[in-house]
């Protein structure tokens, strides 16, 4: 069992409380990682760093054992034909429409977005976001990109911004009014356009985090996940 261990997350997470008192109030999450395409086994691990226990979710009895869950970058087209494939896609609907915390991370934030633009004739969605999400939105000239970002509810995204990273991303255009816009573009042709938000216990970002070994949204996540309790 991890609970009792000290993990380097605890001791950061802790802030002002003791990391005593935070271990023993915390009970280790479990989380799924959608186990169908994309960064799998990136995401199991940036989520045990974070002091999660990371599982891959790949049935429905799988996603009854987990606490929240992530959504993967790949190609959300794919990953929405293999959901039914998998018999996963109503039961994953239902989890989340019921408040399971959810991170989408590119494909993934389109997988979990309400509205779609750019999408294939018969591409749907999950939902549970009351978004409209823009496939592929960054054009041809900036398929892939990276950029610096503070974004809100990160810990020291200020002073140390977020390296993002953009593969053939999508970005935000509407947000429903118990949306949370957690960052912006800061610079470039695409400044302003919105790539992180969060609703409740939902959280999605345009970029992946999983790659870049910075485990701030991981954390985040984690900390949505551990005070639904
Ligand atoms: N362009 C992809 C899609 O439409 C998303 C790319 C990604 O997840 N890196 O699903």
């Amino acid at each position: 069992m991890r609970a009792a261990a000290v993990w380097p997350g605890a001791v950061r997470a802790a802030g002002a409380r003791s990391l005593e008192s935070r271990l023993v109030t915390s009970p280790t999450p479990t989380i799924g990682v959608l186990a169908l395409q994309g960064d799998v086994r990136e995401h199991v691990g940036a989520l045990e760093a974070c002091g999660a226990v990371g599982v891959p979710v790949r049935r429905p009895a799988e996603l009854a054992a987990v606490s929240g869950i992530v959504i993967p970058g790949g190609e959300s087209t794919t990953i929405d034909k293999l959901l039914r494939a998998f018999d996963l896609f109503e039961p994953l609907r239902a989890a989340i429409r019921s408040g399971l915390p959810a991170f989408g991370s590119c494909a993934g934030m389109i997988l979990l977005a309400d509205r779609l633009t750019g999408g294939t004739a018969d591409q749907q969605t999950l939902g549970g976001l009351d978004i409209t999400v823009r496939r592929n939105a960054f054009g041809r000239q900036v398929d892939s990109f990276e950029t610096d970002l503070v974004v809100e509810g990160v810990e020291d995204s200020g002073a140390q911004p977020v390296h993002a990273v953009f593969i053939r991303a999508p970005w935000v255009e509407e947000v429903g009014q118990d949306v949370r816009v957690l960052a912006r573009v800061e610079a470039g042709e695409a400044a302003g356009r919105i790539v992180a938000v969060r609703e409740r216990d939902v959280l999605a970002t345009s970029f992946h985090p999983e790659i870049t070994g910075d485990l701030r949204l991981h954390r985040l996540f984690v900390q949505i996940v551990t005070e639904r309790g």
